[in-house]
């Protein structure tokens, strides 16, 4: 029978995960009957600490990339985003609202405070958020500086007083974004998203009503009008995006510009971090975008959320996470062999060595998890003997090497298509000569190495690739509701995050060389470094196997979203000419319109692969192609 997949739920929670994985036929990780190292999925709201990721092995992913904090918490994403407009323009960084941080920037605050007043009168609206709190928590809104009153670190934003309301109620979006890689970068946009609405009706003269100025469910469900029908919006407080999509064609508004624009947004937000978070193969990161959209169909970035609530407070809840969760996990592409474990990696360790090369020290390494003491062993054997302990440490030792020179074959293999497991045996001889004998500017090495996705494209299950298995994905929506509480608390606290995580990069970029007498800079660990790209020639032509799938059940690809950004992505990512990209396909469909072209098809230029990229938005998004005028 063929082994599960294990997932191991940080303090219990969150539920919709287990109960998607549960209904997929996971099994969750029981601290008393598996071994520390027995799961493949680890999800937690909170950080992971630095040595998680370094141990990493090849069957485990993690639900977080190291060094996120630089957009999930307030402060440094103002920061972040102060940086990037002083460098590529403000022009390009316009979508998020002027903000200081407190009581740092206080003196330009007040000169911006009082150049507004001079200009606009007391018309300019202002929020205060403390930095490091979450769900509405600390939030006011004011006009007159004397009202700004903070005992914390805070950022003090322009508030946007023109928002677009459906009937005469605020609302915002809670985008999904998966970063699948930082390097190369890879984004995923999940169609169903979330609108949550104020249950009060927008009022500028009741600045203190937080039932009408913020979207926050955590606020709204304690308020007087939650369960009320009201009109159009109707009970509680939140929509699917389809339906808002619904609400939008009912109104005769194109949608597909406003999609676009988000999807700048992610992306251009992303960038502010991508060159510096260290890569992770085994990580997958899911990020809450809010978005608010004012009365010119502007969108604006409010904040990014680390850990998204995942709560299931409504049937919006029910539909939206449970779908957003099982395409998560599609996207994670696990398969078969993920499923054996160390089973698997030991097997291999035994008909073949890791680094059967040139090398004297890869030949004939021994399994040592052979005589590796298990927990039960532990338990059974009581404690060790004084006279035993020196022997089991060095065991130990051993074991920790193994299991390392294991993360770096697989490291190698995760980056392979998929292989039946009859097949392994063929392949592995494939992967252990490619990485002892040759040369990190073999190209076909190259393309193990620089090619996450060609696994995943090929394995990928999902509802377009994979039928069969569409009904049961969809019934994995079946309504579960529980009951409204204040889960909303899973949404994380940046500052959590922060505390853990820093000096991740550091400590990361320092990882010594393992003493596995073999060397590391020619092989990728699984947590290598971003300061530490492989080297390697730029080859001119790209293999389609580079192009990650353009979607995955709901998520749709959004970056890269051409060759130019492939290409620019695939090394070290090259943040100009993503953004020179960025314009350029801004240009063309502005000038084009944003109304569906279907019968044009995207000239390419001499030697330009296919590459194609779907428009994130509508339920069957358009090609990128299809919206391009002929030039
Ligand atoms: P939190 O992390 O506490 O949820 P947010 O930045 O998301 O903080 O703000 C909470 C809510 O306040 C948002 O969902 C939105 O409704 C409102 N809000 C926040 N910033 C602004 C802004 N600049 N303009 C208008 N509304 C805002």
């Amino acid at each position: 029978m063929a082994a599960s997949l294990v997932f191991r739920l940080h303090d219990r929670g969150p539920e919709v995960v287990r109960e998607v994985l549960l209904e997929r036929g996971w099994e969750e990780y029981d601290q008393e009957k598996r071994e520390d190292e027995d799961w493949n999925l680890y999800w937690r709201g909170s950080a992971f600490r630095n040595s998680e990721y370094h141990n990493l092995l090849p069957w485990q992913r993690l639900n977080h990339h190291p060094k996120t904090v630089g957009i999930t918490r307030k402060d440094c994403l103002a920061r972040n985003l102060r940086r990037m407009r002083a460098t590529f323009g403000s022009a390009l960084y316009d979508f998020s609202p002027t903000a200081f941080i407190l009581p740092n920037d206080y003196t330009r605050f007040l000169s911006e405070y009082h150049k507004l007043r001079l200009t606009r009168g007391p018309s300019a609206y202002w929020i205060c958020k403390p930095v490091d709190l979450s769900r509405g928590r600390g939030i006011f809104i004011f006009q007159d500086i004397k009202d700004l009153v903070y005992d914390c670190s805070v950022i003090v934003q322009r508030y946007v007083s023109n928002p677009l309301l459906i009937s005469g109620y605020k609302f915002d979006l809670r985008i999904y974004a998966c970063v699948k890689s930082f390097h190369p970068l890879t984004v995923y946009v999940h169609q169903e998203g979330l609108v949550r609405f104020a249950t009060e009706k927008y009022n500028l003269s009741s600045l203190h009503n937080l039932y009408a100025h913020l979207t926050n469910t955590s606020i709204n469900k304690f308020g007087p009008f939650y369960k009320t029908e009201k009109e159009r919006v109707g009970q509680g407080c939140k929509w699917t995006m389809s339906k808002f999509r619904h609400f939008l064609h009912s109104q005769d508004i194109d949608e597909l510009l406003l999609w676009q624009r988000i999807n700048r947004i992610v992306t251009l937000t992303l960038l502010t971090i991508a060159p510096s978070v260290p890569s992770c193969p085994n990580c997958v990161e899911l990020f809450g975008f809010d978005i608010l959209i004012d009365v010119k169909f502007k969108p604006w970035l409010l904040e990014v959320n680390y850990s998204p609530a995942l709560t299931l407070d409504c049937q919006a809840d029910i539909t939206v996470k449970k779908g957003l969760i099982g395409d998560l996990i599609d996207l994670m592409n696990y398969t078969m062999i993920d499923s054996l474990r160390e089973k698997a990696y030991h097997r291999r360790g035994y008909t073949q060595p890791c680094f059967r090369a040139n090398h004297p020290s890869h030949v004939s390494i021994p399994v040592l998890s052979k005589f590796k003491e298990t927990k039960f062993q532990k338990r059974r054997n009581g404690s060790p003997s004084p006279q035993t302990l020196p022997l089991i440490k060095t065991l130990e030792k051993m074991n920790q090497r193994q299991s390392r020179q294991h993360a770096f074959v697989a490291d190698y293999q995760r980056h392979l298509p998929p292989v039946d497991l009859d097949e392994t045996h063929a392949s592995r001889g494939r992967i252990v000569d490619t990485t002892a004998n040759k040369t990190h500017t073999d190209r076909k090495t190259l393309n193990l190495i620089l090619s996450p996705h060609s696994r995943t494209k090929v394995s990928v299950v999902n509802r377009q690739t994979c039928p069969a298995l569409a009904p049961r994905l969809a019934d994995n929506r079946s309504p579960r509701l529980s009951e409204v509480t204040d889960h909303d608390a899973t949404e994380i606290e940046a500052e959590t995050e922060l505390a853990r995580e820093t000096d991740v990069s550091s400590s990361i970029r320092d990882i010594p060389h393992r003493g596995l007498g073999f060397r590391p800079s020619k092989i990728p660990n699984i947590y290598s470094g971003s300061h530490r790209p492989v080297k390697m020639e730029r080859t001119t032509a790209l293999n389609r196997k580079h192009i990650p799938p353009l979607r995955v059940g709901d998520f749709i690809r959004t970056f890269p979203f051409n060759t130019a950004t492939l290409r620019a992505s695939q090394h070290q990512l090259d943040v100009k000419i993503v953004i020179q990209e960025l314009h350029r396909v801004t240009a063309q469909l502005a000038t084009s319109g944003s109304k569906l072209r279907r019968e044009e098809k995207e000239v390419k230029k001499d030697g330009e692969e296919d590459f194609d990229s779907l428009l994130w938005g509508p339920k069957e998004p358009p090609l990128l192609s299809q919206l391009f005028k002929p030039t």
